[in-house]
Order: C-alpha cells, then sequence, then structure tokens
C-alpha cells in the first residue's frame, strides 16, 4: 500500500483553498506486512502509522525544511521493540545524524531530540541495500541546490520511485528513464507550472508539464504529480487533474491509500 501523507512544497499550507489536496509537507509510505519505507519526514509524518511487527526505515532525499519538519511530531506508538533506520544515499550516517541533530537541537529546537528520544537507527545507505537486497532499492542523483537523493524500490514485484526535488534538464532524460522505467508508481516534483518556472531558474524545482511529457517517454502505470507548490489551490490542482482524467498522470492527494 501507497499512502500520501504529505504533498505540499517548501512549507505547509493550510487553508480553505488546500482542504482537498491538503496541506502538508513531502511524506510518503510504502508498506506491506513486514516492511514499512517512508520517504522524507516533512509535516505530514506525523501521520505514519507504526508497529510492532514491521520493520520502518526511513529514506532521507535531502535536509531542507520541508523534508525533515515533520520528524519530532509522530507519536511513535508501538515502535517499543524497534528503531527506526534512518538512511540518506548521498551521506554516510554519521553526517545524517549530525545534520539532523543539529536540526533538532537550540537555538532551532527546545530538546536535543534526536539524542532523547532513542528510537533511529542511523544506518549507511549502501548497508540498507545489502540488508533489504529483496526490495532491491536504488538511488540516483538529482538537480538540487545542496544534492537530493532520488529512490526506488520493489515490493510485491511493483517498482516504487520517488523523485523530489528535481530541477529537470533534458540531459538527465536518459539516466531518469533508466532508473524508473517499467514502474508501477513514480512521484514526480511538480512545484511549477511552465510559466513560473522561468522566474525560478535555480530553485532545484521541475514542472508540471516536464513531468507530463516525461511520462510519455516511459512505461509507467501512476505517475503522480507532488511537491504541489504552496499556492497552489484546490481549484486550480481540479483543473489540472481533469486535463488528464483517464490517462496515467494524477496529482497526489493527501492521504490517499493506493493498492501497490
Ligand atoms: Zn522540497
Ligand atoms: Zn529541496
Amino acid at each position: 500500500m501507497i499512502i500520501n501523507h504529505g504533498v505540499r512544497g517548501s512549507v505547509p499550507s493550510s487553508n480553505a483553498n488546500t482542504l482537498k489536496y491538503g496541506g502538508n509537507t513531502s511524506c510518503v509510505e510504502l508498506k506491506n506486512d513486514s516492511i514499512q519505507l517512508i520517504f522524507d519526514c516533512g509535516s505530514g509524518f506525523s501521520k505514519v502509522n507504526f508497529s510492532n511487527n514491521i520493520q520502518p526505515i526511513l529514506f532521507i532525499s535531502h535536509f531542507h525544511h520541508d523534508h525533515i519538519q515533520g520528524l519530532p511530531f509522530n507519536s511513535f506508538q508501538k515502535i517499543k521493540n524497534k528503531k527506526i533506520l534512518v538512511t540518506s544515499a548521498h551521506l554516510n550516517k554519521d553526517i545524517v545524524y549530525k545534520n539532523l541533530s543539529k536540526y533538532y537541537s537550540s537555538p532551532y529546537f527546545p530538546v536535543d531530540f534526536i539524542k532523547i528520544s532513542n528510537i533511529f537507527e542511523f544506518v549507511d545507505f549502501d548497508e540498507v541495500v545489502s540488508r533489504f537486497s529483496h526490495l532491491k532499492i536504488n538511488s540516483i542523483d538529482l538537480n538540487h541546490p545542496g544534492k537530493c537523493s532520488g529512490y526506488s524500490a520493489t515490493i510485491n514485484n511493483k517498482k516504487f520511485c520517488y523523485l523530489l526535488d528535481n530541477e529537470y534538464y533534458e540531459n538527465q532524460k536518459k539516466e531518469l528513464i533508466n532508473f524508473c522505467n517499467h514502474s508501477d508508481t513514480i512521484i514526480w516534483d511538480g512545484m511549477f507550472l511552465e510559466s513560473e518556472l522561468r522566474d525560478k531558474k535555480g530553485w532545484g524545482h521541475s514542472s508540471i508539464e516536464q513531468g507530463v511529457r516525461f511520462a510519455k517517454e516511459i512505461d509507467v502505470k501512476n505517475f503522480i504529480i507532488s511537491h504541489h507548490s504552496p499556492s497552489r489551490s484546490d481549484e486550480e490542482i481540479d483543473k489540472l487533474q481533469n486535463r488528464f482524467n483517464g490517462t496515467n498522470i494524477k496529482f497526489a492527494c493527501e492521504n490517499e491509500e493506493r493498492d501497490f
């Protein structure tokens, strides 16, 4: 099952115009009876449910606020027997620990959350890949200021790809197609419209139109456009979605669950 807990980019956006698609920032969960893969811990992370008999792994794409700001705000119920494995493909486990510890301590946070919570085990990405080799976990470098990792994993013979945040350029196409071809689900960074992107070169995001063009070139069942701009209203997203009804293009909606 895939659960989209947060679909906004940059900053949570909670108002009357975001009730339908949701205002929480990035967090996607992919799970079956034995494993729970969580991609990023934006504010949507507070809604992830843990379970005693399922091993959770948290993959961090990068350390911009909207991808880590929800980490302390989960109740972490039923996690007593296990630790959450935390990893990032482009940084070793000590740096991941250091970055999160810095963000969740004075002067930015009231307590040394990472140290006192004692529920995280920091693991190098290569170790996660080999320890869970049956999941065929892979990563790709994305085009984003300060670096960012995209991920893919296979559960129940279905391939999932998470590609937030990425400023797409044509020279990425070949490598990206190789990475995510024959997927069941791809999550794409559709922060901007093409008209908005012109003024946002270097901010590290793609356009919805680039996503739509890319989706036509690959074999994918569900191409999900997410990381919606905080100012994108339900009405605007509805209009966009209506253009693609009956196709494999979907606009991410918070709390939506899909079979996987
Ligand atoms: Zn982001
Ligand atoms: Zn970012």
